[in-house]
């Protein structure tokens, strides 16, 4: 039945209906039960019996128990019934319409309207208006369902429909085992399911909303559980781990003292070594946390043991930064350090190439090229992967097939731990969240429109003091085509009405990546003041000198994104400035904003980017890669770990889901997707 169509007899409806509901995906019995309302809308309006008043107008939904009409003295016929709810019994009397007992026999539901009445200790309820409680109660005196809604199909249409095949939840296969749901006191599917549509009250409505919520983590905390034990797995069978390493003399060339923060993660890493599985470890610290002295100690430990390390970052801008920091840091061993990235030209590329299967060279910096068909490493023992979001688990798979290195990870973009599971719960996770001593806070403002031409002459003047400016133009989500088109407008009319006596460039994702490096050294060697950017520089830029950040558009992107671009100033000893830009009226983005100006950490931004917007915002749309979570608060840290914990026992006991074969088709759909 429940992989029945869903055809114009069965709705007792007209075709555009059903042509409709096709087009949006529902098209089968189950598709409908599993189309979940957006929302509710509290109209219970019912008193249960116990909390009936006498001075006021009840309204009780109840049960017939018992009804007959007695004739009276005069001639007159009264009619007495006994009514009860889950809290107590009535009587109830009405004169002279003996057509109830027809309407309502025993065992019927009634609604009454009335007021209670006290006699000789006996409450009771004389005349009452009725109802049957038929349609309407879909629709009113309940927690009423909204759903999402097309210009043909309504909230009330859907209410209907849904109802009439709400007794066929009840075949719904439940995806847990019964051990499970009853370990974790979770509702069984079908009654979540009719709770999830018609919630008998605000109780059942929570249990349901946490029944299918667990159902979506569960999920994805499976396949995350799923895949660190394989990558675990790969690597016992070929006998690795084991390393201890000694780092007294790496500490003794880092120019500075390590932050708390800095010197737990390097031990969380140097843990990972001995295990006999390789590592995979996510990192996340704030821009400019100092990220690359961590990964800078596990490169350490691991050439030192005569492994080869690759070094990956998403652009070659920064695979170039990463390459001269590290070379001044690491200069003092003696390692050969080389650069891999895709404008090289072919000569020198073979010749990296031939260094790395010969292993001659110890440690590769450089971009995707890194992982390309024809790179072969002799003894690959740690990737190091910095912005690990742009990074798949695919990529990944090319890695095992290298040797099975270690992998560490590193983000800038914080996200909230509960996120973090979520995404990426099969990697270990490690915190820097405590900031080098002596970093300036930047002082960031919202900037409102007619104080833009004030904003212009103060940045002008800040140029001739010697800084630099970062001009951010607003993210285009549809099209980059549009978002480039748009910034080189705006570029153009800096250049010519605003900052004509100054040195302005262009940076955008359309342009080849010489293009860009050429831009962005002239940017960090000072002969460009003002850099106009779509967001690409987004990720990893470090120019000490320039202090003003610009973002123009500030309400279309992500908090999480905003710090990003802020992070780019601030690096240097200037005191540096964020200014935002919005001509958005809603007093919801005036607000994020306004977060933006009050918080520096990046983590509580992700917070607040998880809570007001959801999931994806906390990346950008694009490349958040997030599922749908329908029902699953992300923010309840408690609950994901709890389906965590309950992943991890089915995962110990049936891996591969022989036991739980429904579990297994929805796991590979899942991954089909992906
Ligand atoms: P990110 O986490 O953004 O990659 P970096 O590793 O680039 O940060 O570090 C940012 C700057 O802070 C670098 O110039 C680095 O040398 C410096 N730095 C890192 N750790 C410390 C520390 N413990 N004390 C002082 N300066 C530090
Ligand atoms: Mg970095």
């Amino acid at each position: 039945m429940l992989h029945q169509r869903l055809d114009a007899r069965l709705l007792k409806t007209r075709d555009p209906y059903i042509h409709q509901l096709k087009a949006m995906g529902l098209s089968a019995v189950e598709d409908l039960l599993l189309y979940f309302p957006r929302a509710y809308s509290d109209e219970q309006g019912f008193t249960r019996i116990n909390d009936m008043r006498t001075d006021a107008v009840n309204v009780i939904r109840v049960r017939i128990k018992s009804i007959l009409n007695m004739p009276t003295r005069a001639g007159k016929v009264m009619t007495r019934a006994v009514v009860a709810d889950e809290t107590g019994e009535l009587p109830v009397l009405w004169f002279n319409q003996p057509h109830v007992k027809q309407m309502f026999p025993r065992g019927s539901e009634v609604i009454l309207t009335g007021k209670l009445k006290f006699d000789r200790g006996q409450s009771s309820l004389a005349s009452p208006k009725y109802e049957k409680p038929a349609v309407t109660l879909l629709h009113t005196g309940r927690l009423v369902p909204v759903y999402p809604e097309t210009e043909l199909i309504s909230s009330q249409w859907l209410r209907n429909k849904i109802y009439s095949l709400l007794p066929l939840a009840k075949d719904l296969q439940d995806p847990l085992p019964a051990w499970m749901l009853e370990a974790e006191a979770l509702m069984p599917l079908w009654e979540a399911v009719m709770n999830i549509h018609f919630p008998k009250d605000a109780l059942h409505l929570e249990r349901a909303k946490q029944r299918l919520g667990f159902d979506e983590l569960f999920l994805l905390q499976f396949a995350a559980l799923q895949r660190k034990r394989e990558w675990q797995q790969a690597f016992i069978a070929q006998e690795g781990g084991g390393e201890t390493a000694d780092l007294s003399a790496f500490f003794a060339i880092v120019p500075f003292e390590l932050t708390g923060a800095q010197r737990r993660v390097i031990a969380e890493i140097m843990e990972d070594l001995t295990r006999p599985y390789p590592m995979l470890r996510l990192v996340q610290g704030d821009v400019g946390a100092g990220k690359t002295v961590v990964a800078a100690a596990a490169i350490y430990a691991l050439c030192s043991a005569g492994k080869q390390v690759a070094l990956m970052a998403p652009t070659e801008i920064l695979a170039r930064q990463h390459y001269k920091s590290l070379m001044k840091l690491l200069r003092a061993f003696p390692w050969n350090i080389q650069l891999l990235v895709g404008s090289l030209t072919d000569g020198q590329k073979s010749d990296v190439l031939r260094q790395l299967s010969t292993g001659t060279c110890e440690f590769v910096i450089g971009t995707h090229a890194l992982i390309q068909e024809g790179v072969q490493f002799q003894n690959l023992g740690l990737v190091v992967v910095d912005e690990q979001h742009r990074f798949g688990v695919k990529q990944r798979e090319k890695l095992r097939a290298q040797g099975s290195p270690h992998l560490l990870n590193l983000s800038a973009t914080p996200i909230p731990r509960t996120l973090a599971l979520t995404l990426y719960g099969d990697q270990d996770l490690s915190i820097l969240d405590e900031m080098p001593p002596g970093r300036q806070e930047i002082v960031t403002r919202i900037i409102p429109e007619q104080k833009r031409q004030d904003a212009y002459i103060w940045i002008s003047d800040q140029i001739q003091k010697g800084r630099q400016v970062f001009i951010i133009c607003p993210l285009v989500e549809e099209s980059e085509v549009i978002e480039v088109k748009a910034a080189t407008v705006e570029y153009e009319r800096l250049c010519r009405d605003v900052f004509p006596q100054h040195r302005l460039a262009l940076l955008h994702g359309r342009m080849k990546a010489d293009e860009k490096d050429a831009v962005m050294k002239a940017f960090a060697e000072g002969s460009v003041d003002i850099l106009v950017s779509t967001s690409v520089v987004e990720v990893g830029i470090d120019v000490p000198n320039a202090s003003i950040m610009m973002i123009e558009g500030a309400d279309r992107f992500g908090l999480a994104q905003l710090h990003q671009f802020r992070g780019r100033v601030g690096r240097g000893s200037h005191q540096s400035y964020c200014f935002l830009f919005s001509d958005s009226k809603s007093e919801g983005s005036l607000q994020r904003l306004k977060y933006m100006v009050n918080h520096a950490s990046g983590f509580d931004l992700a917070e607040l980017d998880l809570a007001m917007r959801g999931p994806g915002e906390i990346y950008g749309v694009k490349q958040s890669g997030i599922p749908d979570l329908r029902m699953a608060t992300l923010t309840d840290t408690a609950f994901v770990e709890r389906v965590r914990t309950a992943a991890g026992q089915l995962l110990e006991q049936d891996p591969e889901l022989t036991q739980h074969t429904l579990l297994k088709q929805r796991l590979l759909q899942m991954q089909e997707v992906e």
